[in-house]
């Protein structure tokens, strides 16, 4: 990799020169028809992953998300999707060489409200050098966050940068898909290779319920205990009596107390 000097840069693959025209950032190689991409510092090789998800599919693995149990009780069937975006999001990719072993570390390249993007996980042999004739280039995010700032975050975030053995731009394919439920907007990725589900925030079960009855919970404790040792006098001969008396009484008490509490929060967690 080379710093980019005037309008000539640089093939990463072959070395050749190639003489950059105006505003062109999606570049082949003219020598060995390698794809890079030009940053303000850098030539990269510049990837995609394919698509293997249409968008029907993407929004059924979104309602199959929603069905599951972090989610508010029937969301997939109450959530009203809005709108679907499909588009190549553009990531910063690392391969860092730590201790023998190699590991892959990824910085968005544009900004994104779902920053949980950084933990895909994008197997080696779905890198595909990109080819301006396989794709529709206006379904391209072109990158804003330029790789001295990526790298940076990366050693921010506790990288060692004197590692990094290879740096690539790669585009990932998302449905962005976006919903309402009750009034409030959300929205979350389908990583169309994968079809996997990202998101940083969905209507969550109310806690509220739960705090009620974690206080009964402790009210109805309270009074078991107090009755325990109401009834411990009752039935204590002396006084020396009246502690180990209550103690006993109150194992089987709070077992008692404890099923109508257990069953409260089963219904809580079914219905809520
Ligand atoms: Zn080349």
């Amino acid at each position: 990799m080379q710093a980019l000097q005037t309008n000539t840069i640089i093939c990463p693959q072959c070395g050749g020169e190639n003489k950059l025209k105006p505003d062109e950032k999606f570049i082949e190689c003219e020598f060995c028809g390698s794809a890079v991409y030009v940053d303000k510092s850098r030539v990269v090789n510049h990837y995609v992953v394919n698509s293997n998800f249409n968008q029907d599919q993407a929004v059924g693995n979104v309602k199959r998300w929603m069905a599951g149990n972090f989610h508010v009780k029937d969301l997939d069937k109450n959530a009203v999707i809005s709108k679907v975006d499909f588009y190549y999001f553009p990531l910063w990719y690392f391969k860092l060489n730590e201790s023998g072993t190699d590991k892959i570390m990824l910085q968005p390249a544009s900004s994104t409200p779902i920053s949980e993007i950084k933990s895909i996980n994008i197997p080696a042999g779905n890198l595909v050098p990109f080819q301006v004739k396989n794709f529709d280039v206006s379904q391209f995010v072109q990158p804003d966050v330029y790789f001295e700032s990526a790298k940076n975050w990366l050693q921010q975030s506790g990288a060692n940068i004197e590692n990094i053995t290879e740096s690539n731009l790669v585009h990932i394919p998302f449905y962005h898909v976006h919903y309402s439920f009750k009034a409030q907007h959300y929205s979350c990725l389908v990583e169309a290779s994968s079809g996997k589900v990202y998101a940083n925030l969905w209507p969550v079960k109310s806690e509220a319920p739960y705090r009620i009855l974690f206080a009964v919970s402790l009210f109805v404790f309270f009074l078991t205990t107090i009755i325990s040792y109401v009834l411990s006098v009752v039935v204590s001969e002396s006084d020396g009596q009246i502690f180990i008396f209550a103690e006993m009484i109150k194992i089987p008490a709070y077992l008692i107390a404890s099923i109508p509490l257990v069953g409260a929060a089963y219904l809580i967690a079914k219905k809520v």
